[in-house]
């Protein structure tokens, strides 16, 4: 017997499966084994689970080989190349395997979560209150009727729900059933149809009398060329299902399903590219990128251009090079940045090529998309982070717009940062990969200085206009002012200074409109002194102290250095402490109560919690139809409105003093990227930030506009204590429902760690002490990092202790998140 052959004419093949286990499972299956990336059905314990062949298996150390089920793919789901770029990611991430393929295929292909059950008899009268509620739930629709275990685990938000099936099913009470997986099905839309013309009035009144609403629904689907989506009228135009009956029953439409590939982008109709010749810059910018596209082992391009230095065109003449030569590529913006304004961009030059990857796409609408790339028949993908692994073959680029954004980190396993996999699969297909920002990261950026990324910059922005003046208003100075009857105050300290106030109205008074930021996170709270502005800090880790109100005390975050809560400050001795932040939603009421008249919208994680809410609120200011946005650094990315010609940050502040080694660098950022919303058109603009730190560098650059200079200084910061792009780190956190479980496992596993590094690499254990959220879903998290100058000796150590640590206790979870970006 042969490591890679059970029996005649039956072949071992490992399989990755969506679990999270380090490794991969080896199955039989008859014939010639299926290639890598093709798709198998295969027992998994007592249930099913679809996997990814990925090799060769081998039956060493395994008692029993099961044969896979089936083999569902005739082509492999995932190119070779991509594979290989999940290998990579397994490997850098320390992330099982089959989770890593998993996050680059959309959900539905493995999704084996088809186990149904239903009541099967009364369920004993003494039972806990878990199994009440989904025995509730399980009550819920027709009697008997199945119940799928995933949707019933999400609606119940319980997390696993098998405890409670097995007690259920113990009792004899309980159907279960598993739904053999089938292929996704192709979805149809019921639609709207007109049947006939109605041109002339006298008819309209005849036919319609006094139903109103059915003549307003047949007016909609003559503006709508006489086709709608039934759920379009019904949501939308908020017509009654009668309504359309209505309109059935009198012969004037049909209502049938169609065939429809789910694009929720298709509807909008691009507008033709405007074609202006390119700038100098922008020419050389081009030039230097299109020399790597032809080139052996293309080297990654930085592209520094400030906002509204035309960078987009530039990535469409790079899109443009790569297609006359036949190759494909993908296009990265950030979640928030996916607004029908960028995309229509896109489309407006590519039409059709552009498949669209967004993550409120439906599961369905994510799969027509991606199929539509995996049978080549689009080629550019456009999208948020995981577009990155769009089945675009033969890749000729990647593009990835607002580098140094936070959501190209992924925050589950694998913990990928698709800004760097970007690099890593465009390295892989010899594609050229364009990192651009106003503000790039310290890491691309350390890179470029390295010379390992060839930088390019736009320092100036088209047609001449002129980055907008910054003006720092002193929050310590303005306080202790007199109040005015414009200036707004609230039980939270002055809001808004008079000077913002005036600026406001001013812009009111000419009909411009008005941007108003304040990035407040709640969990973060910190101790500041009124007087002189000085928030307590940690003496060894140059990271603010955390309030913790029960406690009474303040702590770090990293070492658990920590101290009562101070009842006076440390600098100047006042006892003016402030406790606390504010958040948007008082800003709002502040501004409607000093605004009367003014169209407010605040957009927030609050306010657009629905599917496409946010994009509702930016179509409200692109028509003009608000008069001030207020809301957190969503509205700081990549819009483009002319009459914006007012930035108002309400506490600039805010985010510095998050326990954070990145808290300077994200205020800078977000500053530069707000400040690059105003005076985008021809009427010019201002930036007023509020703050009680002007003179902090990031304040002091951002008033400058000086990202080189920031990036030098925050270098300097970042070298003692050592913190990335100068070290590697790596965050651990465990978690259990209980909190001593919690710190005692974190123990034990840096305990176990330091045993394994006696003598072994350079890498340093910072902590553990509790995460900077202590609590998260019900479990208490604790926390460790690892640190080391060479990313080979941090990988290693990673791999080493995902395989071997094995925790003790209850319901423990270890999560490894290497290169984080929140700790
Ligand atoms: P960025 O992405 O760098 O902030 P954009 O690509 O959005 O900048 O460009 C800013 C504005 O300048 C847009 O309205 C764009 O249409 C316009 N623009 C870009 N390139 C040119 C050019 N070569 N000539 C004239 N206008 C341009
Ligand atoms: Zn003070
Ligand atoms: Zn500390």
């Amino acid at each position: 017997m042969t490591p890679t052959s059970s029996r005649a004419g039956r072949r071992l093949v490992a399989v990755a499966l969506p679990v999270p286990i380090h490794g991969t499972f080896t199955y039989s299956v008859a014939g010639d084994p299926p290639a890598p990336g093709t798709r198998v059905r295969v027992p998994f314990g007592r249930q099913e689970r679809i996997g990814w062949v990925v090799g060769e298996g081998s039956a060493e150390g395994v008692s029993k080989v099961r044969p896979v089920l089936d083999v569902l793919d005739e082509r492999p789901s995932i190119a070779p190349e991509l594979l290989d770029v999940c290998r990579w990611m397994a490997q850098y991430y320390a992330a099982p395997p089959g989770l890593a393929i998993a996050a680059t295929q959309p959900a539905v292909l493995s999704d084996v979560s088809r186990d149904y059950i239903g009541l099967d008899g009364e369920p004993p009268a003494e039972a806990g209150s878990r199994v009440v509620r989904l025995v509730d739930a399980l009550r819920e629709g027709e009697a008997g009727s199945l119940h799928r275990v995933a949707t019933l685990r999400k609606r119940l938000g319980m997390g696993s729900i098998w405890p409670e099936i097995r007690a259920l099913k113990a009792a004899g009470v309980l159907r279960h059933e598993v739904v053999p997986p089938q292929e996704p099905s192709v979805k149809t839309h019921r639609v709207v149809r007109t049947l006939r013309d109605l041109p002339d009035l006298a008819e309209r009144d005849e036919i319609f009398g006094r139903a109103h609403r059915q003549r307003e629904a047949w007016a909609a689907l003559e503006d709508a060329s006489g086709r709608l989506e039934l759920s379009h009228m019904l949501d939308v135009g908020g017509f009654s299902r009668s309504v359309v009956s209505g309109l059935e029953a009198k012969g004037l439409v049909e209502v049938v399903d169609e065939e429809v590939v789910r694009d929720p982008f298709a509807d909008r109709d691009p507008p033709a590219p405007i074609d202006h010749p390119l700038t100098d810059d922008q020419r050389r910018a081009l030039e230097a990128i299109r020399a790597e596209i032809g080139a052996d082992a293309p080297r990654p391009v930085l592209l520094h251009g400030i906002t509204g230095s035309g960078k987009t065109r530039v990535y469409i003449e790079v899109l443009k090079a790569v297609i006359a030569r036949g190759r494909g590529a993908i296009v990265l913006v950030p979640e928030i940045s996916l607004t029908p304004q960028t995309v229509t961009r896109f489309r407006g030059w590519f039409g059709d090529r552009v498949a669209v990857l967004h993550s409120a796409l439906s599961d369905g609408e994510r799969y027509d998309a991606w199929r539509q790339l995996h049978r080549g028949e689009k080629t550019v993908a456009v999208g948020a982070r995981s577009a990155l692994f769009a089945p675009v073959a033969n890749l000729g680029a990647i593009i990835v717009d607002e580098e140094h954004d936070g959501s190209y980190k992924q925050s589950d396993a694998p913990r990928y940062q698709a800004r760097d996999l970007a690099v890593v699969r465009a390295g892989l297909n010899r594609a050229v990969c364009v990192l651009g920002s106003a503000t790039p990261s310290l890491e691309s950026w350390a890179n470029a200085e390295k010379g390992k990324y060839q930088r390019v910059s736009l320092p100036v922005r088209v047609a001449g206009r002129p980055l907008p003046p910054v003006h720092l208003l002193d929050l310590r100075k303005e306080r202790s002012k007199p109040k005015t009857a414009g200036g707004a105050a609230s039980e939270a300290g002055l809001v808004l200074t008079d000077r913002l106030v005036q600026a406001v109205l001013a812009r009111l008074e000419r009909n411009e409109q008005s941007i108003l930021l304040l990035n407040r996170r709640g969990y973060a709270s910190f101790v500041q002194c009124r007087e002189c502005g000085e928030v307590g800090q940690c003496p060894n880790c140059s990271i603010s102290l955390t309030y913790h109100r029960r406690t009474g005390r303040v702590v770090c975050h990293h070492c658990r250095y920590e101290e009562p809560a101070p009842s006076r400050c440390s600098r100047c001795g006042s006892t003016d402490l402030s406790f606390r932040g504010l958040g948007t939603e008082q800003v709002e009421r502040v501004v409607v109560e000093s605004f009367p008249g003014a169209r407010v919208a605040r957009m927030d994680v609050d306010t657009t919690s629905g599917k496409w809410a946010h994009h509702e609120i930016l179509g409200r200011v692109e028509r003009g139809e608000v008069d001030i946005l207020l809301g957190t650094q969503m509205i700081a990315k990549g819009l483009d409105f002319p009459r914006v010609t007012l930035v108002g940050v309400v506490n600039a502040d805010v985010g510095i003093h998050l326990p954070d080694f990145r808290a300077s660098e994200r205020t800078f950022q977000l500053l530069s990227q707000v400040a690059g919303r105003a005076g985008r058109g021809e009427l010019g603009g201002e930036v007023l930030i509020q703050t009680s730190l002007p003179e902090h560098y990031a304040l002091q650059s951002a008033l400058d506009h000086d990202y080189p200079g920031f990036a030098r200084r925050e270098l300097e910061e970042r070298l003692n204590p050592p913190y990335p792009p100068h070290v590697r780190l790596a965050n651990v956190v465990i978690s259990s429902p209980d909190d001593n479980v919690a710190a005692d496992q974190a123990e034990a596993a840096v305990a176990w760690l330091r045993h394994g590094l006696r003598n072994g690499p350079a890498v340093t254990i910072v902590g553990p002490a509790p995460a900077p959220i202590e609590r998260l879903h019900g479990r208490w998290r604790w926390h460790f990092l690892l640190r080391a100058a060479r990313a080979s000796d941090l990988g290693r150590v990673c791999r080493g202790f995902v395989r071997g640590f094995q925790p003790r206790g209850h319901d423990v979870r270890v999560a490894l998140d290497r290169d984080p970006v929140a700790l």
